[in-house]
């Protein structure tokens, strides 16, 4: 007798003897049969009762969501349609639901929001909702396996840190034994610090915590970065070697998943290589063509990226920010000093990713930092990296659940984070 998933039952030829766990969907007590919907993460299964007084009075005390272990007989031709059945020859209980349950796996009718979110291990059992979050670990996985394959090393750096990566208001400031420190905005200066320390080839995948008071559907005040730096290159490798990396992510989707999904009612669409590119000053013509008065050094709204947005398929990038917009981090180009050689990748209005060369010499950094009204002092331990030979580099970061959100075509950043955090939801 062997445990097996319900995906499994799929491989059998009928009549053999099994043992299968997981949630009891949902308990019907009929005349001559008792039915138990049994879930588990691959998909759903009957299990019929007949004639067996012992196992009917257990199905009969069961209440929906419990776990339980079933064995029987794979029966190939079953009565059900819809689902693969199970003489059920034995039930055990390995653990009561509660109830009322405060929201059903399967009720036509959506719960609430709030009421979702308080209750999300019961929200993440509905399969629409839990696929989600094996989707975005393809992704992830597809793009681990190119950046790896590319020859980065995968690092990890403090998310407890001494200042600001880009200054600004938005940064949780935390009690750090007699000092006050601060939550890592993005791992931005240790990465480039790594290009220093020998590594010249560096990707990060971890938390970074943003204290902005937006409530939006793309923002979160911790998400999922994913985060680049690359020795000797500027910014046209970092944004092929971004190209490359959304395309992975969701080619690995589509071979993986595309089927299941697409049953769950997701679509995917693998994106075209290249992305079309536009300058920054070419979105302010879009704009002006739209009679948006718009003025130079300002950063897009997003109103204004809808307009831009709307002239665009797909991906795209948005290149030469001027410099006002950009980090102090950010390299300006030679021939205009006004212009920044920087770029956004974005989806219609939805900005996913930000990058640029950065600067190397120690000296700009400097005179950068103060330009940004930034004291030099709270940045020694990154400028002094520059001082004993940093080479020219260039990278990205990349919101994770921004990336999930396109793929699914899904309008809240929150239903592909687990336990979002947000301006009012500090748990569960
Ligand atoms: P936005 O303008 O949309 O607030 P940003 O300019 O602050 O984004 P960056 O600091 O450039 O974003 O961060 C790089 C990427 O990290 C973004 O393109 C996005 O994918 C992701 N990101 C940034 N802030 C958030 C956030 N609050 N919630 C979720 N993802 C974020």
């Amino acid at each position: 007798m062997s445990r097996i998933s319900i995906a499994d039952l799929g491989d059998l030829k009928g009549g053999e003897n099994i043992t299968i766990s997981g949630w009891a969907q949902e308990i019907k007590i009929l005349k001559s049969v008792t039915f138990i919907i049994l879930r588990d993460s691959t998909g759903v299964c009957q299990v019929t009762i007949k004639g067996e007084p012992n196992l009917i009075e257990k199905a009969s005390t069961l209440t929906r969501e419990s776990v339980i272990m079933i064995t029987g007989t794979f029966k190939k031709d079953g009565i059900s349609k819809s689902a693969p059945e199970i003489a059920c020859t034995g039930l055990t209980l390995l653990n009561p639901a509660g109830t009322p349950l405060p929201l059903g796996i399967t009720d036509p009718v959506e719960a609430d929001f709030e009421t979702r979110f308080n209750n999300r291990i019961l929200d993440l059992r509905k399969p629409k909702n839990n696929i989600i979050f094996r989707a975005k670990s393809s992704i992830l996985w597809g793009i681990r396996k190119l950046m790896t394959d590319e020859g980065f090393v995968e690092v990890q750096t403090p998310k407890i840190v001494s200042s600001a990566t880009e200054g600004g208001a938005e940064v949780f400031r935390v009690k750090y034994h007699e000092k006050d420190a601060f939550l890592n905005q993005s791992p931005q200066l240790y990465k480039e610090m790594l290009i220093s320390a020998g590594i010249p080839k560096v990707f990060e995948v971890g938390p970074a915590f943003r204290a902005e008071e937006h409530n939006t559907n793309r923002h979160l005040n911790e998400f999922t970065s994913i985060d680049i730096e690359m020795a000797f290159s500027n910014d046209d490798d970092a944004m092929q070697m971004l190209e490359l990396c959304v395309y992975q992510g969701i080619t690995e989707l589509m071979d993986k998943m595309g089927k299941e999904l697409e049953t769950l009612g997701y679509k995917i669409v693998v994106p075209k290589k290249p992305f079309p590119r536009m300058e920054y000053t070419e979105g302010i013509k879009i704009l002006e063509e739209n009679n948006v008065k718009f003025n130079f050094g300002d950063d897009f709204s997003s109103e204004h990226l809808k307009i831009i947005g709307s002239k665009m398929d797909g991906f795209y990038f948005i290149t030469g920010w001027p410099e006002q917009v950009r980090p102090f981090y950010t390299m300006q180009r030679d021939d205009d000093q006004r212009f920044t050689k920087s770029f956004d990748l974005q989806y219609k209005e939805l900005e996913i990713t930000s990058g640029a060369q950065r600067v190397h010499d120690p000296n700009v950094l400097i005179k950068r930092l103060k330009e940004k009204g930034l004291n030099p002092e709270n940045f020694e331990y990154y400028v002094s990296a520059f001082r004993y030979g940093m080479p020219p580099h260039a990278g990205w970061g990349l919101g994770l659940e921004r990336l999930t959100q396109i793929a699914l075509n899904i309008h809240n950043i929150r239903e592909v984070t687990l336990f979002p955090r947000d301006r009012t939801r500090v748990t569960p």
